[in-house]
């Protein structure tokens, strides 16, 4: 079966002040009919110009520079806002961090859920507030809270709001950008799980940005990490956790505290991320990495096979090279 979306050798540049820089690059990946797969990396890693680009949003001074994205075998027109209107809300959906900015202070809850009822599936206002209604029951919100003003509501509460708004157009696709990121440790794990509740209840696939590893830990399938602009690693979320192959995701994991395993001592990953202006020469992590070789500051590693995933390191390589070497 097709895969549901198709993101193949997407690359996206930014001009600023008439210097151009790359946000990703070449990036390429596919997603299934009800997968979870994760976009993970630190601030400027390109995680969300590729949600972005996938949902048409990009910024005025983004240009699609090569590659595609195809929804259902059908190449998206991204690059052009009004064309992807017809597909944004109704078939992928987007769901934002700090719902207090996204959500209309002076409307009541039930009215900006009800809204894109009426303007993208033509419902009559009653038809849509009943609608509503039900979306917050969906979310867990008892529909009769519908009167609230955003600013009456909880985080958690305001961010169910986002999602029941996302799902009001019925999507196949929800990305979820940094959407648990600004609540607490306990709020951020109902919503996690409301997440995963909705996709099996719904069969949604689902797109979470974040730059915590520990976040698609809990619901996703597949992991894909970014470094400047690429895609370094991608694998199962088991695989990953498991057998981090490259440095970069395996110095992500240290960072993350365990505080069931009683790790009390979180090592930051050294360096700064790069400066994507001017992107350090070979594999961009080679000035952080404490594997790095020669080859690693004048050659960027291909994203290659390797096990059940794909990895872009030098280290896989020579070893791929040396079992072809020793077959020959
Ligand atoms: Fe490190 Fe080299 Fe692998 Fe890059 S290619 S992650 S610098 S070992």
């Amino acid at each position: 079966m097709a895969p549901l979306l198709e993101i193949d050798r997407l690359s996206v540049d930014y001009g600023l002040k008439g210097v151009s820089s790359r946000a990703i690059d070449c990036v390429s990946f596919a997603l299934r009919a009800g997968e979870a797969v994760g976009l993970v990396g630190e601030s400027g890693s390109g995680k969300t110009t590729t949600a972005m680009a996938i949902a048409g949003l990009l910024s005025p001074n983004a240009r699609i520079s090569g590659g595609q994205v195809r929804y259902r075998s059908n190449r998206l027109p991204i690059d052009d806002d009004a064309a992807m209107r017809p597909h944004r809300w109704s078939e992928t959906s987007v769901v934002f961090q700090g719902a207090m900015n996204a959500l209309n202070p002076v409307h009541r809850i039930i009215k900006q859920i009800a809204e894109p009822c009426i303007l993208k599936l033509g419902m009559s206002r009653g038809e849509a507030t009943t609608r509503a209604r039900e979306l917050l029951e969906l979310v867990g919100i008892p529909a009769d809270r519908g009167t609230a003003y955003p600013h009456e509501l909880s985080g958690g509460m305001r961010q169910r709001v986002m999602i029941a708004m996302a799902l009001a157009c019925r999507p196949s696709i929800i990305i979820g950008d940094e959407a648990t990121t600004a609540l607490d440790v306990m709020t951020q794990a109902q919503i996690l799980k409301l997440l995963g509740e909705l996709r099996s209840r719904l069969s949604l696939a689902l797109i979470l940005i974040t730059h915590d590893l520990s976040v698609v830990a809990e619901c996703c399938d597949r992991v894909m990490i970014m470094y400047a602009g690429r895609i370094v690693e991608d694998s199962t979320v088991d695989e990953i956790f498991a057998q981090p192959k490259h440095p970069y995701t395996r110095l992500l994991i240290e960072s993350i505290p365990n505080l069931a395993s009683g790790k009390r001592v979180i090592r930051p990953i050294p360096g700064d991320p790069p400066n994507l202006m001017n992107r350090p020469s070979g594999c961009a992590f080679h000035p952080r990495c404490p594997s790095a070789m020669g080859v690693c500051a004048t050659e960027v590693p291909s994203l290659d096979k390797v096990g059940p995933g794909r990895v872009a390191c030098h280290l896989h390589r020579s070893s791929q090279e040396d079992k072809v070497a020793a077959h020959a």
